[in-house]
Parts: structure tokens; C-alpha cells; sequence
């Protein structure tokens, strides 16, 4: 057991631009003992590049979770290692947590040598809100899930963030506007960094149009950005949920009318639930 713990380096890499590494990078991944990469053949491309000739390992979603734990030890071996993905930062929506948090757990010093990721990028160009934002990574691939994971974010007041498949694009813009409505602002960050990249911003009803048009190629790599509900429309939304709460109890036992209600106005049925029993009780006294 070497008496120095080695250090493990979280490494940004480009998401299309090569120039798109920063120095430190550069030095990090030419002095480090062993680079961790989700593809080494791919990331050959980058470090060739650099001629940068550090050994490769590879670490990628089919063995994270037994290379994680070999990384670990030869960390505690005293191995500096750097991490990096095929494109942006590791860890988001790539491989890498359980590496950073068996090192976590071991005491290990994991440093993050920050740089592109294609959410903050798209965010910093789409001029939607800024102030508070999540970030949703790939909305479910199945119809029924995707279309419930957007239904269950339309109230969400924060600025939203997805990365979608060329191939999906069209499918998640369609759920999209049956989620938000057509009017609701959006940003379609397409092939960032990269020949071919683009940015056009409009409501989503527009946005759909455009790639149904063919005006917006639906090739290459997206990130959507949406913004938040409106304060006002959720104050709308919640007045549209007591009036249909009310005429459904008039009728119907409690729990059967949260749940038609949850249907009609794609709100939580144990919100409505509440809310119902907060208007029951109005009504009694
Ligand atoms: N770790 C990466 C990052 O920091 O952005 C994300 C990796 S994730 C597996 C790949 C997805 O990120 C793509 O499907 C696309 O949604 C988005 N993405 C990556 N590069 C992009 C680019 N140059 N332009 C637009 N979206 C990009």
C-alpha cells in the first residue's frame, strides 16, 4: 500500500469543438498515470490530437460498477486517474458516479477540471430564465412514460432542460406541446459547438412545426430548453382544479373524485385528494 493516496480529476472534454478544452485539462490529462474514458477509441481521437499518450483504460456503462471499485484501489495505490466521457462533462447523463462516490466514500480527493456540457451551453444561448433550472437529462423512451414524466412537470416553474435523440426529437416536441401547450416559450439548441449548429428559439407549437416542415433537420444532437409555468398560470391552473374538484364531489365520493379530477387536469391525485377534503370541510362548515 503506497503511503500517498492518488487523486481522482473529473475532465470536461469538448462537445464538438476541439479547441473547447481548457489548459488545465490539457496538463491534468498529459501528467495523470491512467485516463478512465467511456470509449477509448473515440477519446484516442481527442488525446491524438493533444499528443497527449497517457494510458487508456475503459469505463463505461456495462462495467461501471466492477471498474469502479478496480479504480478505487489502485487510487488508494497512490494512481493519479482523470475521468472523461466521449463528449462534455462525465457523470452527466454519462458514466461516472459510481467511481466518484466509491472515491468519495474512500477519502479520496475528487477535483472537478470543469469545461462544456451541452445543458449549460444551451441554457447560456437560449435566453429562457436562468435563475433556478432543472436539469432532465433524456425524457422516457416509451410513448406512455414520456408523455406522464412531461404531464407531471407542467406546473414546474423552473427553466427545463432535456437532451433528446435525433431520432425521438419529433415524438418529445409532439408530447411536449400536449404537456405545456404551444404557446409555452422553448429553445431547440441543435449540434452545439459544431458545423451545422443551431439555436432557434419560439414557442413549442413552433418548434414542432419547424421539424415537421423539414425547416429544422431532425439530425443530429438536441437539447431542449423550456421554460418554467408562469406563476399565474399555475395560480389559473389551481383555480381550473378546485372548480372541477367541486362539480365532481358534488357527485362522487372523495377518492373517486381526485382521481377523475388528477385525469381532467393532469394534477397529482393525492394533491387533489387534499384539496378535496380542504373543500369538503369549507363545505361543512
Ligand atoms: N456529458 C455530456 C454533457 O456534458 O453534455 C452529455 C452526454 S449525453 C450521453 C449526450 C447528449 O447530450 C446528446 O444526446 C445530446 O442530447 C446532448 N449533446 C451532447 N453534445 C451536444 C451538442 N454538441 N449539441 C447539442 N446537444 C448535445
Amino acid at each position: 500500500m503506497s503511503d500517498r493516496t492518488g487523486k481522482l480529476y473529473i475532465v470536461a472534454t469538448p462537445i464538438g469543438n476541439l479547441e473547447d478544452i481548457s489548459r488545465r485539462a490539457l496538463s491534468v490529462l498529459g501528467e495523470v498515470d491512467l485516463i478512465a474514458a467511456e470509449d477509448t477509441r473515440h477519446s484516442k481521437r481527442l488525446l491524438s490530437h493533444y499528443a497527449i499518450t497517457t494510458p487508456l483504460r475503459s469505463y463505461h456503462e456495462f462495467n461501471e460498477r466492477r471498474t469502479a471499485a478496480e479504480l478505487v484501489e489502485a487510487l488508494c495505490a497512490g494512481t493519479d486517474i482523470a475521468l472523461i466521457s466521449d463528449a462534455g462533462t462525465p457523470l452527466i447523463n454519462d458514466p461516472g458516479y459510481h467511481l466518484a462516490a466509491a472515491a468519495q466514500e474512500r477519502g479520496i480527493r475528487v477535483i472537478p477540471v470543469p469545461g462544456p456540457c451541452a445543458a449549460i451551453a444551451a441554457l447560456s444561448a437560449a435566453g429562457l430564465p436562468t435563475h433556478r433550472f432543472a436539469f432532465e437529462g433524456y425524457a422516457p423512451e416509451k410513448q406512455a412514460a414520456r408523455s406522464a414524466r412531461l404531464q407531471a412537470l407542467a406546473r414546474e416553474p423552473r427553466t427545463l432542460i432535456f437532451y433528446e435523440a435525433p431520432h425521438r426529437i419529433r415524438d418529445f416536441l409532439e408530447d411536449a406541446v400536449a404537456a405545456f401547450g404551444p404557446r409555452r416559450e422553448a429553445a431547440l439548441a441543435r449540434e452545439l459547438t459544431k458545423r451545422y449548429e443551431s439555436l432557434r428559439r419560439g414557442k413549442l407549437g413552433e418548434l414542432l412545426a419547424a421539424v415537421e416542415a423539414g425547416d429544422l433537420p431532425a439530425q443530429g444532437e438536441f437539447v431542449v430548453v423550456i421554460h418554467g409555468a408562469e406563476p399565474r398560470q399555475q395560480e389559473a391552473d389551481e383555480v381550473e382544479s378546485e372548480r372541477v374538484l367541486t362539480l365532481l364531489l358534488e357527485e362522487l365520493p372523495l377518492k373517486k373524485a381526485a382521481k377523475l379530477a388528477a385525469g381532467i387536469t393532469g394534477r397529482k391525485k393525492n394533491e387533489l385528494y387534499d384539496l378535496g377534503l380542504k373543500l369538503s370541510g369549507k363545505r361543512e362548515s
